[in-house]
């Protein structure tokens, strides 16, 4: 297997270099491989920190917490307290693949007309993000304690101790967070209490916007946030219940109740009864590997599945290499086919039937990438999955993007693929506590029916989930060992993007950081995407020209190029040529020492840590 890896992994550089792409790609990131344990997230202090608490012996589990809490510091714009997350993990152990599902809930009191005014209409994005309405009970703190509860070795105060050191003493403002507060106050100029919708919230304005200048703080700016370093000593001290119960869920309700945009109605008792779910993995067969991810709410693991088992299908469509034409084309069809069913099907199965295992039927996804020609077949229908009982209208609303993804692997084995969000960038925009709220719920549906009075599967409901796009997955190898850890941000092009890093792993032998640096492309069902290069970040290629290619060629009437910002966070296990055992990387693999090889995404702040 490995040998074969290898080879295709030769070959595929021998090709790149044969387009000429040898000089950028020496210019590009490279791999970062190492023996024993490795962490990959967004942010340079948030990968220090899960580093070093693999190092002192800390689980995949352990090292989580320290990374969650500090990038709801250094990166409060996509993760933190005040959101919720997926995770897909390996326990070595066991030998076992379970799913988390920490996604924030509608509170009891929700009703399906939520994003509807008087007469009917939308409220319109903007207004329901930036109000009280948006805000979904939290469930990251309950999952950082659930998975510590279970799979964590080091005492759990010990894991806040670095993001309260950073709280305290400080850190520097990342150009792409204040870049971020920069884009936000674009949108909406305006200084005054009355003028502000984004970071209406003063205490959120004071922390993120120069108030003398009304412009965002600069790169570099020493932001220290004590509020945040209290509220990490109340958990660390008393666990999550300090979270979910007492003076932090009561400010985060009266935050909520009392939005200065339009009050939400979060109650302390929905925060109290927060649960996290353990799910049943969706695992799909790709070319012999056994590709796990996070089922419904999320839409992540069935539409990565689709896209991988539709492709396959078609191997005689596919192209030579990651950028040729026909794979772009190949690629972008099976995504609007994913897309079709995802958006019919696909929401909360605690409330609605969803039919996971027909969506991902081998016999199913045949006869739908039968539907792929030689040109672009247009917007495709959803199909009729086998276990199909009970039909939806579509809900087709694409998204903007937040989010983190971490991936970790640790000395015994164990796999960690957490996506972790709090919706959009900064989520609502309101700070409790030194953490920001999110607007998760604006991932429903503002509909609850379409025209013809038909349902939308992803309609508001009390303590419902809304559908998400994230897509956390680990892939394994025909051994059931850990092969590929792999995830983005990036609202609905997540699924996209993360199919995309295990096509150009599995199928054209790249490894992580080689994958990522693959330019993106994708259809969501609507228009074909492809990624402007930025040099020094991806490989270069001649966009415009794909883009011709395609419309004249194989008929695409939308095509269009710009920047597709993936935050790829992703680990190969890799069987090294000297056979003394190693000890952890999956069961299977005791007669082979394994390294572990790295990609971080540099569309971001993304870095690779462990050793
Ligand atoms: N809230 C989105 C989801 O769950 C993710 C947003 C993002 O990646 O920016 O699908």
């Amino acid at each position: 297997m490995r040998f074969r890896t290898l080879v295709i992994a030769l070959l595929a550089i021998c090709l790149l270099t044969s387009m000429g792409w040898s000089k950028t790609e020496t210019e590009l990131p490279t791999a970062v491989v190492t023996k024993r344990e490795m962490v990959v997230t967004a942010n340079p202090l948030a990968t220090e920190a899960g580093a070093h608490i693999l190092k002192i012996g800390g689980t995949a589990a352990d090292a989580m917490v320290a990374v969650q809490t500090v990038l709801g510091l250094v990166e409060p714009q996509s993760s933190g307290l005040g959101g919720g997350a997926f995770i897909v993990y390996y326990d070595a152990k066991t030998g076992k693949t379970t799913t988390l599902d920490a996604r924030e809930k509608a509170p009891a009191t929700a009703t399906e007309d939520r994003f509807l005014d008087d007469a009917g209409d939308s409220i319109g994005f903007s207004n329901a993000w930036q109000s009280g309405l948006s805000v979904g009970v939290p469930g990251t703190p309950r999952m950082m304690e659930y998975m510590h509860d279970r799979y964590g070795k080091l005492p759990w105060q010990r894991l806040f101790v670095p993001a309260k050191r950073l709280a305290q003493k400080g850190f520097e403002l990342t150009e792409r967070t204040s870049s971020q507060i920069a884009e936000l106050l674009d949108r909406n100029p305006g200084c005054g209490d009355d003028e502000r919708l984004f970071f209406r919230d003063p205490t959120a304005f004071e922390y993120f916007v120069d108030t003398d200048t009304c412009e965002a703080k600069p790169a570099g700016t020493l932001m220290r946030n004590k509020a945040y370093a209290r509220t990490l000593r109340a958990l660390a001290r008393k666990g999550a219940d300090a979270f979910y119960y007492g003076p932090i869920a009561r400010d985060i309700a009266d935050a909520v109740q009392g939005d200065l945009n339009i009050p939400g109605d979060m109650t302390e008792e929905d925060l109290a009864n927060y649960e996290v779910v353990e799910r049943e993995p969706v695992c799909i067969d790709y070319m012999g590997y056994d590709v796990c991810g996070m089922g419904p709410p999320s839409s992540g693991g069935l539409a990565v599945g689709q896209i991988l088992g539709i492709i396959e299908n078609r191997d005689d469509l596919m192209g030579s290499n990651p950028l040729d034409a026909d794979t772009v084309h190949l690629f972008s069809q099976a995504g609007r086919l994913a897309f079709a069913d995802r958006n019919k099907y696909v929401a909360d199965s605690d409330f609605v039937s969803v039919p996971v295992a027909g969506m991902l039927d081998p016999d199913y996804l045949a006869d739908r990438a039968a539907f792929i020609t030689g040109t672009d077949m247009g917007t495709a229908l959803p199909g009729y999955p086998p276990d199909m009982i009970a039909s939806y209208a579509p809900d087709t609303r694409a998204k903007l993007s937040g989010t983190s993804h971490v991936s970790i692997i640790d000395r015994y084995g164990n796999a960690l693929s957490m996506t972790t969000t709090i919706e959009s960038s900064f989520g609502n925009g309101v700070m409790v506590r030194g953490f920001l709220l999110n607007n998760e719920l604006t991932d429903f549906s503002f509909d609850f029916e379409d025209a013809d009075g038909i349902p939308i599967a992803n309609r508001v409901e009390p303590n419902k989930r809304p559908r998400s796009s994230m897509s956390p997955s680990i892939v394994f190898d025909d051994d059931g060992n850990v092969e590929l850890v792999t995830g983005s941000p990036g609202g609905s092009r997540i699924i996209g993007y993360t199919a995309q890093s295990i096509m150009n792993v599995i199928h054209f032998g790249l490894d992580p950081q080689e994958a990522i640096n693959i330019p993106h492309y994708q259809n969501r069902n609507s228009y074909t995407e492809l990624e402007t290069p930025i040099p020094g970040v991806t490989l270069d290629y001649d966009a415009e020209a794909l883009a011709e290619q395609l419309r004249d060629e194989y008929e695409y009437s939308d095509v269009r190029t710009g920047a597709m910002t993936s935050g790829l966070s992703s680990i190969q296990v890799v069987e090294s040529d000297d056979e003394k055992p190693g000890k952890g990387h999956g069961k299977g693999r005791k007669h082979f020492k394994t390294i572990l090889v790295g990609g971080a995404d540099h569309r971001r702040d993304g870095t690779v840590g462990g050793r």
